[in-house]
């Protein structure tokens, strides 16, 4: 039997690269991940229990979870593309292997790379020690191409189509896909073009997020109306019931952002901002619906604004901006 070159290197992967295939990605994120002063609102170490909800998204993304899909359909404004730059770090130090990460531009990637890639390097020395400076030449370090033992990591934007077909990848992140265009040049859709990239690894990873932006034509609506559809469900502080945050159960009195509260779908009683952070704690992610493809390689993930901490008066400003 003859081997391509992506079978060897699949086969010498799984032959035992990997230095600890039990830690995921959130675990490593509390360990070796900081967010940088430059890139960040609140610098210094990543700590997941901050944002409990994305913990799971970022397990889906681990070695030792059988998904293959993660889609995440997200509110504005809400840093998933962080759990993506953990993953990034996993993956560089942990589970190396060819990655792709994609962008709607190649002008965005560019400028992603220089904002969040090169600091999610900087900060973390792990990481460091595997990527090379970019100033050092031949050191296989672009601004959108990081060698490091084992893999590399290649950054493009949705509108090059040589990019998307530049190389077999084992991990892939499609990030603010709906900014992405519909039809590449007459190739074709630019997801199912970098999707195809993957083909050739049994154990791949793809990361699929966005904001959506219109209604019916979402592409990222689109994707999680395909999947099990997890929602965030969260205790009600007064009786206990468990529910995932609607817009139309928010209230406030006209004029008066501090009156914003949630009426509990239980019990109609007042939730407040600062219930948030104990009921985040004890929230779980729980399917509301049977996915398309039933092998249970798909997991659909709504990351509503609502359950960000801090976006209940925000909201409501920006509901009464536009009324
Ligand atoms: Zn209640």
């Amino acid at each position: 039997m003859v081997l391509s070159a992506v079978e060897i290197y699949d086969r010498a992967f799984d032959g035992g690269l990997r230095p600890d295939p039990l830690l995921t990605v959130s675990e490593w994120a509390d360990v070796h991940r900081r967010l940088s002063g430059k890139a960040a609102s609140e610098p210094g170490p990543w700590r997941t229990s901050r944002t409990p909800y994305l913990r799971e998204i970022m397990d889906c993304l681990s070695p030792v979870s059988s998904v293959e899909r993660v889609v995440v359909m997200k509110g504005a404004q809400i840093g998933i593309s962080e759990c993506g730059n953990n993953w990034i770090g996993y993956v560089i130090h942990h589970a190396p292997g060819p990655m792709l990460a994609v962008l709607p531009t190649v002008e965005m990637a560019k400028r992603n790379s220089k904002q969040r890639i090169d600091p999610l390097i900087e900060e973390s020395e792990v990481l460091r020690e595997r990527v090379q400076p970019a100033r050092s030449r031949d050191a296989g370090n672009t601004v959108l191409a990081k060698e490091f033992p084992g893999g590399v990591l290649v950054m493009t934007g949705a509108n090059s189509a040589v990019g998307l077909r530049s190389m077999p990848v084992r991990y892939l992140f499609l990030d603010e896909v709906d900014g992405y265009p519909g039809d590449l040049d007459g190739e074709g859709d630019p997801v199912a073009l970098a999707e195809a990239r993957t083909r050739t690894f049994a154990r791949r990873k793809i990361f699929i997020v966005s904001t959506p932006t219109i209604k019916g034509a979402s592409r990222i609506e689109r994707e999680y109306l395909g999947t099990d559809q997890r929602r965030y469900f969260l205790p009600c502080p007064h009786c206990g019931h468990m529910q995932w945050l609607e817009f139309e159960r928010l209230r406030w009195e006209k004029g008066q952002p501090d009156t914003a509260h949630y009426l509990c779908e239980g019990c109609e009683g007042r939730i407040h901002e600062h219930h948030k952070t104990r009921m985040l704690e004890q929230g779980e992610w729980r399917p509301t619906a049977e996915p398309e493809d039933a092998n249970g390689k798909t997991a659909g993930f709504h990351v509503s604004s609502l359950i960000h901490a801090g976006q209940i008066p925000q909201l409501q400003k920006w509901r009464a901006r536009i009324q």
